[in-house]
């Protein structure tokens, strides 16, 4: 007996419509992407957006300055950007005696790095979209600052500067500031991403990176920004809601390598980027 053929004819493949895998080629890993997903009505959780509008200096905020923190320790009268060392810090400076035996299944190892607070300005109403671009570009000045001072630590391999906005993500003050880690192992995911950054160079002889952005300028589907010197895309391999990434069109290893015209460049795709997210 033979049973009836109950699938349909195969359709075209649309990259749209079907569900398919993206490689991800700096990670070596492939993504799964469900298109067809976001059509289904949402229910869900959703955010307030926060309209109150807040003073420009707030004698509770432990970031205003000429205010105590919970330390004890008084923020000087600072004008524009300020940093001092994280007095809630994940990671500690000192250097702990430890017995580095093997264990199978309760792996450990201390980790030392300092943890930094930028304030990206005095005015506690303001965030980074608003600020106008001389004063970003004086943010990106001490981020550079910032990394080769740290990087130059002789225990110091990894320095990550970031900003977490929103409580959402677990940022508890409205104050415009990012966080610096700098510690002495490099993160899984980097040590994954250099790893693969190289494997490419050794192949091709040229950067991933300057080739994929060319390659997205070219498709033009996914750009989001450009200017003189940087690009901001939509990764091909995106995972997240509104996952952007910032790409320097020249081939540069690290933001100590930024010119003066490409600070400014960076800056400026900073606030535009962070307008259209607001
Ligand atoms: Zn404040």
């Amino acid at each position: 007996m033979e049973l009836e053929n109950t699938n349909k004819m195969n359709s075209e493949f649309n990259q749209k419509k079907h569900p398919h895998r993206r490689y991800n080629p700096l990670l070596d890993e492939w993504i799964l992407v469900s298109p067809q997903r976001a059509n289904r009505p949402w229910q869900g959780q959703t955010e307030k957006v926060l309209e109150e509008q807040l003073p420009s200096h707030d004698s509770n905020c432990y970031l205003c300055s000429g205010n105590l923190r919970v330390n004890g320790d008084k923020n000087p009268d600072y004008k524009g950007v300020f940093v001092f060392e994280n007095d809630f810090g994940s990671l500690m400076k000192e250097d702990v005696e430890f017995s580095d035996e093997q264990q199978d299944f309760f792996s450990l190892k201390p980790e030392r790095g300092i943890n930094r607070v930028i304030c990206f300005s005095e005015n506690h109403s303001l965030t980074l979209p608003e600020m106008e671009v001389n004063d970003i570009k004086k943010v990106v000045d001490v981020w550079q600052n910032q990394y080769e001072e740290l990087g130059n630590l002789e225990y110091i391999n990894h320095v990550q500067i970031f900003e977490n906005k929103g409580s959402v993500m677990g940022c508890s003050n409205p104050h415009p500031h990012g966080q610096i880690w700098a510690q002495s192992s490099i993160p899984s995911t980097v040590l994954k991403t250099q790893e693969n950054l190289k494997r490419y160079f050794d192949k091709n002889g040229s950067s991933l990176l300057e080739d994929y952005v060319n390659k997205e300028l070219e498709a033009d589907e996914r750009i989001i920004l450009e200017n003189q010197h940087f690009v901001a895309v939509v990764p091909f391999w995106a995972v997240w809601p509104y996952e952007t990434m910032i790409v320097s069109k020249r081939k540069a290893e690290n933001i100590s390598q930024f010119s003066d015209s490409e600070k400014i460049s960076f800056a400026e795709i900073i606030k535009n980027m962070t307008t259209k997210y607001d």
